[in-house]
């Protein structure tokens, strides 16, 4: 069966008037490098899980994007991470929220949905449960990134929350935001295998300044991420708050799944109707177990790439 692998690396204010052709090429080999890696395992008939978890961790692993390594700072000055994975021919899911010093969190989250009996851990548990697994560690200065650092300390002394990609703020905001320019993000990946196995995960550092213990929708199943081979697999991006009041990835395979829709108009009805409604950006991936798919964002741009067993690959950043 035909193969497909689609990822992200965040959604926001992206256009050509930010990036310089150096910062192109970075992000463009960013992100085929994280194809590459889960294409590699799709391609030698491995899981969809799998090629999921080894993309999100080539992401994890490169500053370029604000997961793993490259995470956000919070209000603390600490990197707290989310990640979870789910598992679309049975839907069993793992998420963890709130750790630190763990180097790969889509490896901890996957750890969870299979070892653990339970789906989601967070804080100190989710880092003695890391331990007892033997998940590797890293201490803070591998999280230690100037620029994100920069970034976190222009607010650290205002409300400010800053979604990584758009220079944004939230209620509590006193004063217009110094420097709305950095744009990065969190990382997801979604995909079909060749045995029809649907997979979806997403890891992110969150939103720069973020209020100590606060959790977004990246970890939350359902919100940020969700897969079920009757449907569809999905990562989202984007100012979590609205993501989570929207359920946006469940929204979407209700929508397949209740109403018979494509994955293209679930996608459009969610992120660029009731999304925007509600006053919500960012965007999604999303892969059926056909091999359909969709990119779907109501934001300037999405760092993004798809390649399948067709042998079509493409890596893009702007809006169509
Ligand atoms: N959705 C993430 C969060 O709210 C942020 C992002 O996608 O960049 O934590």
């Amino acid at each position: 069966m035909p193969f497909t692998l689609l990822i992200h690396g965040g959604a926001g204010n992206i256009t050509p008037a930010i990036m310089n052709a150096e910062q192109e090429e970075q992000y463009r080999e960013g992100l085929r490098d994280a194809l590459n890696s889960g294409y590699e395992i799709l391609k030698n008939g491995g899981s969809s899980v799998d090629a999921v978890a080894a993309a999100i961790s080539t992401m994890e692993d490169n500053t370029l994007f604000n997961a793993g390594k490259g995470s956000v700072f919070t209000k603390k000055g600490q990197n707290e991470m989310d990640a979870a994975i789910m598992d679309g021919s049975n839907l069993a899911a793992g998420a963890i929220a709130g750790v630190r010093n763990i180097k790969n969190p889509i490896v901890l989250a996957r750890e969870v949905m299979l070892h653990s009996g339970h789906v989601f851990l967070s804080g100190n548990g989710a880092a003695e449960f890391a331990l007892s697994q033997g998940i590797e560690m890293a201490p803070d200065a591998y999280f230690f990134n100037k620029s994100r650092y920069d970034q976190w300390l222009e607010i650290r002394d205002t409300n400010y929350t800053q979604l990584d990609h758009k220079g944004d703020n939230l209620k509590g905001a006193t004063a217009p935001l110094p420097n709305p320019g950095h744009k990065f993000g969190t990382v997801g990946a979604v995909a079909v295998d060749m045995h029809g196995n649907l997979a979806a995960g997403t890891s992110t550092g969150g939103m720069t300044n973020k209020r100590f213990g606060r959790i977004g929708d990246s970890p939350v199943i359902g919100a940020g991420t969700y897969a079920n081979n009757n449907t569809c697999a999905i990562s989202c991006t984007g100012h979590g708050e609205l993501f989570l009041r929207a359920v946006v990835a469940y929204d979407v395979s209700c929508l397949m799944e209740y109403r018979g829709l494509s994955i293209q108009d679930a996608c459009n009805i969610v992120i660029k109707e009731k999304l925007v409604k509600l006053g919500g950006e960012g965007g999604l991936i999303a892969v059926d177990a056909q091999g359909n798919y969709d990119f779907c964002f109501n934001s300037a741009g999405m760092y993004r790439g798809m390649r399948n067993s067709e042998g079509k690959e493409l890596v893009a950043f702007y809006g169509l």
